[in-house]
């Protein structure tokens, strides 16, 4: 009997829930209580300092020795009223993870005695081993050094751990050249970009009064659950973060009864604890609830400014996974963890929003201010038109490429959902004439300043879209769950100001010919919406009639990430990112060939351990299980029983054989097109060859597995299956 599966069964059944206990039953009580936010600064820094730092995150000012000491000491005294001995530069290489590496305050002094120290220049600027992370080559040609640069736009925060407390300060990470080796980094570019096109915008046709703008964000986060102990004798789930292996559980989510159901009990308590150590970090989780598929839970935050949301979301998925330890769970970030069962998002909610507290995508009340509405909405949806095929590669992944265009989460099509409401508002701007609209008082006609107030209703919504209009928001909804929201963030916001900077520069022409600034905008407008219409679909992003009603539009279906990934060094893209400043072509060439190398590696990763369960795992519960029929057989025959009295052991005797026979000749195969791929010099070529000619055997290999899974005696199968992954809770 395979002990292992059954012991972590017992394991799992037998979990006393642990107590949890919040600091109060009032989160605002301890909400940011680990946060070096305005309120410590103020009480922690003298006012010069106050000052310098708000001016830093403000207005981008340079931050100088002098001032950088104080609020080094400042934040030092803070961290240290809170038991912290250590600090480190927190930053988000392109290995999806983030990183840490952490230094004492203290420090000895030459009379043999310690102090506890921060320099000002230990906050602003450190140079971690870079040759570590990954670079796609761009630290070769230079000198090998990379440093970590202080981000005062996110406020440093302190973690919690069992062995001290330690200062974490956000920072960015570029090699010696100054070229981007995190996701922050072109992030902060991305969004300076934008909201200079803005404001421009704003201030230029709108209100003078705008002088700043920002994007924001709202991360919803889904995840799955599962015990730690069965979680620990998968290896597909310990080494890839999803079963490779596993027939599809009697019940599954066909029922549709997890939904928004009754939160298991341990479940509640993790999520308890989750939340109040999220709260400590000032990150604002508001909703928690069930998801679609058994064992998959979501969260969300308020939004929030995107570089901010962003850090948050980071953050969270690291403390997720530490809470889950303390109850003997294992969360699932990974975007397709069950095979037959809903993968996992992670739904962008995205906005713009001025100093004057206007959401640009929020319909307004009178005339004016939905013409200012329409512009941005507008723009939106040409920007994502003329890029869809960049913000499909933003979110492309060797994970995601199992959601998208899988029948359950949004297609690999990108496309547009606007609701029947705004749909009818924009063809009826384009079914009449703006001149007349403008000057006449003709009722049939769209006067400026009778664009009617939009009422939006909220019931309008189609959870199969990828890029979803939802009242005051867009919803970038094909983002996967385990990724760093940045990628999508870097290439929506970049290509909003890059439309944005070239209505601007068209309306301007038309104004300089002597149109009204409104008849401009509007039909400026108009020829947009006509030329980017294709993009809007308001049917059913699952079903097979989009696929062709696609195609017929033009649209691009990019299915895989190492295709996906080419649109970032398109002439074109690169063209856009260094017009607006986000990223040269190096840069761009660089990220290009690291995800394709990631790529690579997760599939490689895959196919190893995949070789390893079918013929370690699989085929010897197999070859038990058929000398058990063999022995019945035999024993049945020597008592003289004849050939029908055996004929069903017989059948799954033979049956046995062939599955495992095609087992074992689909894994040699595997291996050998794995070595073969490995030769290839080309990344992208190689990328190519492990998803077109290694990935299809895993599923050659899972056929005859599950099939065996089907036939084989329970208690000779090694791995928990699907039903006690999925139900055990
Ligand atoms: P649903 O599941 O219906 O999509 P949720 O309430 O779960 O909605 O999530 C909505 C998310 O959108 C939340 O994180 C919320 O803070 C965020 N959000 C709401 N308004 C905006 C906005 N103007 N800009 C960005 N995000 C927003
Ligand atoms: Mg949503």
């Amino acid at each position: 009997m395979s002990t292992l599966r059954f012991k972590a069964l017992e394991l799992a059944q037998s979990r006393t829930q642990v107590t949890v206990t919040p600091p109060s039953t009032k989160v605002s009580d301890y909400f940011n209580a680990n946060v070096f936010n305005d309120i410590a600064m103020k009480s922690f820094l003298s006012k010069e300092a106050y000052q310098a730092v708000s001016n830093a995150i403000s207005n981008g000012t340079k931050i100088d020795r002098v001032m950088a000491d104080q609020i080094a000491s400042g934040m030092k005294n803070w961290a240290m009223t809170k038991g912290v001995s250590h600090y480190t530069h927190w930053f988000q290489p392109l290995t999806g993870a983030t990183a840490e590496k952490h230094d004492a305050f203290f420090e000895p002094t030459e009379d043999g005695r310690s102090i506890e120290k921060f320099a000002g220049s230990a906050l602003v600027q450190q140079e971690p081993d870079a040759s570590s992370f990954p670079n796609g080559g761009l630290r070769n040609t230079f000198e090998a050094r990379g440093y970590t640069a202080w981000d005062p736009s996110s406020p440093a925060f302190i973690m919690e751990g069992s062995n001290g407390n330690t200062l974490c300060i956000p920072t960015i990470f570029v090699a010696y050249t100054g070229e981007a080796l995190d996701y922050k980094a072109p992030l902060l570019k991305a969004l300076h970009a934008v909201e200079k096109s803005v404001v421009d915008i704003c201030a230029a046709y709108f209100d003078k009064n705008v002088t700043k703008a920002n994007a924001s964000l709202g991360i919803e986060q889904e995840y799955f659950l599962i015990d730690a102990a069965l979680h620990n004798v998968r290896p597909d789930l310990m080494l890839t973060g999803r079963t490779l292996l596993g027939l599809a559980p009697e019940k599954g989510q066909q029922l549709e009864d997890h939904y928004f159901g009754s939160i298991p009990p341990r479940v509640q308590t993790f999520m308890v604890d989750f939340e109040t150590e999220c709260y400590k970090l000032g990150i604002p989780l508001k909703t928690r609830h069930n998801e679609v598929a058994p064992s998959q839970y979501e969260c969300a935050p308020n939004f929030e400014e995107v570089n901010l949301a962003i850090d948050h979301n980071q953050l969270l998925m690291d403390v997720m996974e530490k809470v889950a330890q303390r109850h003997g769970f294992k969360v699932l970030l990974h975007e397709k963890p069950f095979a037959g069962v809903n993968g996992s998002g992670k739904h962008n909610n995205w906005s713009l929003i001025t100093n004057t507290g206007i959401n640009l995508l929020s319909p307004g009340k009178t005339p004016q201010t939905n013409l200012q509405f329409l512009t941005f909405f507008v723009n939106t949806i040409k920007a994502v038109y003329d890029n869809a095929d960049l913000l499909r590669a933003s979110i492309a992944s060797a994970a995601n490429d199992h959601r998208l265009g899988a029948n359950e989460a949004p297609p690999a099509i990108m496309s547009v959902f606007i609701g029947s409401m705004l749909t009818q508002v924009l063809e009826d701007l384009v079914s009449t004439k703006t001149k007349s609209a403008v000057s006449s008082k003709s009722a049939t006609s769209i006067d400026v300043k009778k664009i009617p107030e939009i009422l939006l209703d909220n019931t309008d919504r189609n959870r199969t879209s990828p890029f979803a209009f939802t009242g005051n928001k867009f919803e970038f909804r094909a983002v996967g769950s385990s990724a760093n929201s940045a990628n999508a963030m870097i290439v929506l916001n970049a290509i909003m100001a890059d439309q944005l900077n070239k209505f601007k520069t068209e309306v301007d022409a038309q104004i300089k010919k002597g149109k009204k600034k409104e008849e401009a905008i509007l039909d400026i407008l108009k020829g947009y919406y006509k030329s980017s219409k294709a993009i809007l679909f308001e049917g059913n992003g699952y079903g097979d009639a989009w696929v062709k009603e696609a195609a017929k539009r033009g649209l691009s279906n990019i299915k895989t990430t190492p295709e996906a990934l080419n649109a970032y060094i398109s002439t074109s893209a690169k063209k856009l990112f260094e017009k607006n400043d986000i990223f040269n072509a190096r840069e761009l060439e660089a990220r290009y060939e690291i995800m394709q190398e990631s790529y690579v590696k997760k599939i490689d990763i895959e196919a190893k351990v995949l070789a390893q369960l079918a013929i370690s795992h699989v085929i010897p519960s197999a070859l038990t299980y058929q000398q058990k029929l063999s022995e019945n057989v035999a024993a049945l025959k020597s008592i003289g029983i004849n050939k029908a009295g055996y004929e069903a052991q017989f059948k799954f005797i033979e049956e046995i054989s062939k599955y495992v026979k095609h087992i074992r000749e689909s894994v040699e195969k595997m291996i050998a097109e794995g070595d073969k791929a490995h030769h290839i010099e080309n990344t992208h070529k190689r990328a190519l060859a492990f998803c077109h000619k290694v990935k299809p055997l895993f599923d050659e290999i899972r056929k005859s597995s599950d099939a065996l899974e089907f036939i084989i005696e329970d208690d000779l199968w090694k791995l928990p299956k699907y039903r006690e992954l999925l139900f055990v809770k």
